[in-house]
C-alpha cells in the first residue's frame, strides 16, 4: 500500500507499520538484539560492506528502527530518515553530514539552548566557522553569507521565543550560496509545517518531544535526501554511534501513531491559554504564534498548517521571582524541562533551558529574567486555566 497521497493520521498509523509474519502479532516485535545471524559467509561478507540490504550488527541499524524510519520518511515526504539516540544526535548528525573543517555555518540567534552551545563551542574548536543572527529577518542571513558558508541552521518555531523563520525564503538563500538549509522542526512536528517540501535539505526533531509525545524516550531523527541520509548513516552514525535502542525505537511509533490528534488538541487548548494569558492583569507578555501581535504570526499563518503548535512563552510581571512563584504553586502542570508531553510542563528558559547563555547574550534576543516556557498538554482546558489563575493570584499576593 502506498501512503504517500493519504491524510496524516492515516499515514502516522500504517505507514511503515508490518505485522509479524512469523506470530501474526498485529504490532511488530521490538527486535532487542545486538547482532544478526547471517545465513553464509558470501552472503555476510556482501552485507557487513553494504552491498545488499540487511541488518548485520544493531549500531548499523535493526528491523525496529528501519520500521520507524518508514513512519519518519513519509511523514515529512523525505526520500529517507535516519533515527538516532537523541535530538542533540539528530541535530549533531545532520551538522557534520554539511560541514567540515574551514567551513562557514549561518545559525539562528535563538535555538535549542545546547545546540547553541554546539554550534558556538564545539563547532569552532573543531575549525567551522559560524555566525549567528535573527533568521526571522531573512536579510540578515544574506548579509551573513560568506564564500565558505556550507550551511544555514534555522529552528522554525524557535526555542523559546517562537520566532518563525521562513523556511522558503532561507532555502533559496541557501541555495544560492550552494549551502545547504537544515531546520530543527521539533515545535511544529510533522503534523504542522514539512520543511522539505518547503525546500529544506535536512529536517531534524527531538522525537523525545511531540513525536513521542508520553514522555518515555529520549530520541532524535532527520530526514531528507537518500544521498544525505546514506551519509548521515555512514560514515557520521556508524563511528560516532549515536544509534537508537530497538526498545525506543518501538516505544517511539507507539506514540506517533495519535500524532495527528494530539496535536490538533494542543494546538486549540494553547490557543485558549495564550489568550486567557494575554488578557491576565499579572502577565506583561504572551508569546505565541497563533496570537495576532506575535511578532511573526503573518509567516506562521502563511507556513504552518492547521495550528501553531502547544508551546508559549511567558513574561510574568516582577521578574524572576514571580515565575518561580508562579512554577512552585501549579498543580496540574508540572515543573519539568521538557515539552511535546501529554501533559502539560513549565520551566524557567534563563536558568533551565537556556544557561548556556549568558545574560546579555539571552537579553539581546528577548530572553528576560521573568520568562517561563508553557508546553500546554492535552488536558480538559478549563482545568489548565484555573490552575494557572489560582498560581497567579498568589504570584499577585506573594510578589507584585
Ligand atoms: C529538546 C530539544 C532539542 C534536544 O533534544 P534532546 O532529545 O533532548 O536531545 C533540540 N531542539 C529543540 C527545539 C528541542 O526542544
Amino acid at each position: 500500500m502506498d501512503y504517500k497521497d493519504m491524510g496524516f493520521s492515516t499515514k502516522a498509523l500504517h505507514a511503515g507499520q508490518y505485522h509479524d509474519p512469523v506470530t501474526g502479532a498485529h504490532v511488530s516485535p521490538i527486535y532487542q538484539t545486538s547482532t544478526f545471524v547471517l545465513p553464509n559467509t558470501e552472503e555476510a561478507i556482501r552485507l557487513n560492506q553494504n552491498q545488499d540490504q540487511g541488518f548485520t550488527y544493531t549500531r548499523f541499524g535493526s528491523p525496529t528502527q528501519a520500521e520507524l524510519e518508514k513512519k519518519i520518511a513519509i511523514m515529512e515526504n523525505a526520500e529517507a530518515a535516519l533515527a538516532v539516540s537523541s535530538g542533540m544526535a539528530a541535530i549533531s548528525t545532520a551538522l557534520l553530514t554539511v560541514l567540515k573543517a574551514g567551513d562557514h555555518v549561518v545559525a539562528g540567534d535563538v535555538i535549542y539552548g545546547c545546540t547553541f552551545a554546539l554550534v558556538k563551542n564545539v563547532l569552532t574548536d573543531l575549525g567551522i566557522e559560524m555566525t549567528m543572527v535573527d533568521t526571522s529577518d531573512l536579510s540578515q542571513i544574506e548579509a551573513a553569507i560568506k564564500p565558505n558558508t556550507k550551511c544555514v541552521y534555522i529552528e522554525t518555531p524557535a526555542n523559546p521565543t517562537l520566532r518563525i523563520t521562513d523556511i522558503e525564503g532561507a532555502a533559496e538563500i541557501a541555495h544560492k550560496a550552494g549551502a545547504k538549509l537544515l531546520v530543527d522542526s521539533t515545535f511544529a512536528s510533522p503534523y504542522l509545517q514539512n520543511p522539505l517540501t518547503l525546500g529544506a535539505d535536512i529536517v531534524v526533531h527531538s522525537a523525545t518531544k511531540f513525536l513521542c509525545g508520553h514522555g518515555t524516550v529520549v530520541a532524535g531523527v532527520l530526514a531528507g535526501s537518500k544521498e544525505l541520509m546514506d551519509r548521515a548513516r555512514f560514515p557520521i552514525v556508524q563511528c560516532f554511534g549515536q544509534v537508537i535502542s530497538p526498545f525506543d525505537a518501538w516505544l517511539l511509533m507507539q506514540g506517533m501513531k495519535t500524532l495527528g490528534i494530539r496535536m490538533e488538541k494542543h494546538c486549540s487548548n494553547a490557543m485558549k491559554v495564550a489568550e486567557f494569558l494575554m488578557n491576565h492583569p499579572q502577565v506583561e507578555n504572551v508569546y505565541y504564534p497563533g496570537l495576532p501581535h506575535h511578532p511573526t504570526h503573518e509567516i506562521a499563518k502563511k507556513q504552518m498548517k492547521g495550528g501553531f503548535g502547544g508551546l508559549m512563552s511567558v513574561d510574568v510581571k516582577g521578574g524572576i521571582e514571580a515565575g518561580k512563584v508562579l512554577m512552585d504553586n501549579l498543580e496540574v502542570v508540572s515543573l519539568a524541562t521538557s515539552l511535546g508531553n501529554v501533559d502539560s510542563l513549565i520551566q524557567h528558559s534563563p536558568t533551565m533551558s537556556h544557561f548556556d547563555m549568558t545574560t546579555e547574550e539571552r537579553e539581546a534576543v528577548g530572553i528576560y529574567d521573568g520568562q517561563v516556557r508553557l508546553s500546554v498538554g492535552v488536558e480538559n482546558v478549563e482545568d489548565l486555566i484555573a490552575d494557572l489563575d489560582r498560581a497567579l493570584k498568589i504570584v499577585a499576593e506573594k510578589v507584585n
